[in-house]
């Protein structure tokens, strides 16, 4: 089976959506110990997981790119391109204390950059520890009316190709949410699609060609999502999920 972890802050008020950077600190020497990390397309051996962070938040570049390094694991970013800037000379205390629904209010984006820039996605991405996603232009539920998904989906990917000078490859759904046609034009454009549902997946297609993430936020301890009762349910859920697209 392939895991694949969706995880948001570190440190936020926003405690669903968050870790504490002591928990994540731990949770990811867990994997390190136990599972290989893997970029989408890579070969799976039997340990393999795919860990993923949606929304490209600074904190992501401030606490875990720094953890990526110290236990040599790998991790996908999923970037929303609206709200990235260039670079920034804004100190990371500021760019680090917006509460989380502060972030995208107004210019707060530009004036606090809460961000990762394109200068820190260069550097990770030249690292080798990580790659990235990406998770539309505005961050907007694409089966609402009236949005142009051709401009959120295809367009997102040529601002990141032509910002970063790499191919993307995978696309990270805005909160999980899409209609038929979201799902037609991502996979068009994109080998590897990502929503959320907390099911396994057998391999990189996942499961109905999209494939399910497990939340990996506000754990209560380090080894919580590898515990056998949370296992049994994941694979209940993908068995679910397969045999509702059967029909
Ligand atoms: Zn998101």
């Amino acid at each position: 089976m392939l895991p694949v972890v969706m995880y948001h802050h570190i440190n936020s008020d926003d405690l669903p959506l968050s870790n504490s950077e002591t928990m994540m600190e731990s949770h990811l020497k867990l994997i390190s110990e136990r599972y290989t990390t893997v970029f989408p397309g890579h070969t799976l051996l039997p340990n393999a997981i795919c860990l993923t962070f949606d929304d490209a938040y600074f904190d992501f570049y401030h606490y875990v790119f720094p953890l990526l390094k110290k236990y040599n694991l790998k991790a996908l970013l999923a970037v929303p391109t609206a709200y990235i800037l260039e670079d920034t000379l804004i100190e990371a205390s500021k760019r680090l204390s917006l509460k989380h629904h502060e972030i995208y209010e107004g210019d707060n984006y530009k004036t606090y950059a809460p961000f990762c820039t394109y200068n820190e996605l260069r550097e990770m991405l030249k690292s080798g520890y990580v790659v990235i996603a990406s998770h539309s232009i505005n961050h907007i539920n694409l089966s609402d009316a009236g949005v142009n998904l051709k401009q959120e989906i295809l367009g997102s990917k040529m601002i990141l190709e032509e910002k970063l000078g790499c191919r993307i490859e995978s696309f990270v759904l805005p909160y999980g949410k899409y209609n038929a046609d979201a799902l037609s034009l991502a996979q068009e454009y994109y080998p590897y699609v990502f929503r959320i549902g907390n099911a396994l997946n057998f391999d990189w297609e996942g499961l109905g060609g999209v494939i399910y993430r497990i939340k990996g936020d506000a754990l209560k301890s380090p080894h919580e999502l590898f515990g056998f009762r949370k296992q049994i349910a994941f694979r209940f859920k993908s068995l679910i999920k397969i045999l509702g697209s059967i029909r």
